[in-house]
């Protein structure tokens, strides 16, 4: 085998709570996350350069290591022993730095492709290890589906996935920075927690209204300071029927839980005909 075509799906926090700052700086978190079919498509090909490629239509990515996927190639070159080259096709359908953890989502696909391509065998356990020095959410990635993230996001609890809903995201033209939203968390001992609790005895029970009723994301507030079209974006998906609507990650996309596919629909019509998202889809959970 010398090519391989895999697909690297998108993100989004169900719920978000950060308890509390490491002396590290990084942020102890419980979210559930949740994968949906917004996907990239990776192409990892054998070449004989001994070097690493990333060839994308994208403009604006990096094109060095600081590109998570080539540094979870090179990773795996590196465990692995790998003299050949490989080259990667990256098509991105994931909104960049939009909170969907399109960048980790890929590093994940990397090192689950590379494991593959090159039949290396590698366990689980030590694919997580090395995708944690990566970034917080690609263990996660690795694994998909409905999972409850704490730690900085590597202590994985697989859960069981939502009732069926449809899922209407919108990425705004704005992107953010994940550090300056963490770094402009003020937590004091006043401040409101979302009820993850609550949310996962809702979600075990399947009950999707109960679930979304107590959807909550600690960063929201930080980033609707910055991007003032969040607010409205998730009033228009309320106000067309969506039954809960919320920022994923430090934002800036919003999503919108849908327990009728043709509402999503028409939320989404009405988003487009009035602009100002920078990308709309109407999607899935990923189980
Ligand atoms: P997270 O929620 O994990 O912080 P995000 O979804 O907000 O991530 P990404 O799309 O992963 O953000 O992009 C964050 C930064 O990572 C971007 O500024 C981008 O330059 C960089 N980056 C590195 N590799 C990639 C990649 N393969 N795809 C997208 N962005 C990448």
């Amino acid at each position: 085998m010398d090519s391989i075509t895999r697909k690297a799906c998108g993100k989004i926090n169900l719920i978000l709570d950060v308890t509390g700052k490491r002396p590290d700086g990084y942020h102890d978190i419980r979210t559930v996350m949740q994968t949906v079919d917004v996907y990239d498509t990776l192409t990892f090909t054998k070449n004989d350069s001994g070097l690493v490629a990333l060839e994308t239509p994208v403009k604006g990515l990096p094109e060095n290591e600081d590109n998570l996927v080539i540094r979870a190639c090179e990773l795996m070159r590196s465990e692995l022993g790998i003299k050949e080259g490989v080259t990667i096709d990256l098509i991105k359908e994931i909104p960049v730095a939009a909170g969907m953890g399109g960048g980790s989502a890929d590093a994940a696909c990397t090192l689950l492709a590379m494991n593959e391509l090159f039949d290396a065998g590698l366990s689980k356990e030590r694919l997580a290890a090395l995708a944690l020095t990566i970034g917080a959410d690609v263990p996660y990635l690795l694994h998909g589906g409905t999972c409850l993230a704490e730690g900085v996001g590597e202590i994985l609890t697989p859960l069981p996935a939502p009732p069926d809903c449809s899922i209407l995201i919108a990425a705004l033209p704005a992107s953010v920075s994940t550090a300056q939203v963490y770094g402009e968390l003020l937590l004091t001992p006043a401040t409101e927690h979302p009820d993850v609790d609550g949310f996962l005895r809702a979600l075990r029970a399947g009950d999707l209204y109960q679930m979304t009723s107590l959807m909550g994301n600690l960063l929201e507030p930080v980033t609707k300071r910055r991007v003032k079209a969040i607010d409205e974006i998730e009033n228009t998906m309320l106000d067309y029927g969506a039954i809960g609507a919320m920022m994923t990650g430090s934002g800036p996309t919003v999503f919108g839980i849908f327990d009728r596919e043709s509402d999503a629909v028409k939320a989404y019509h009405v988003l487009r005909d009035r602009g100002g998202c920078a990308d709309l889809f109407v999607c899935r959970p990923v189980r």
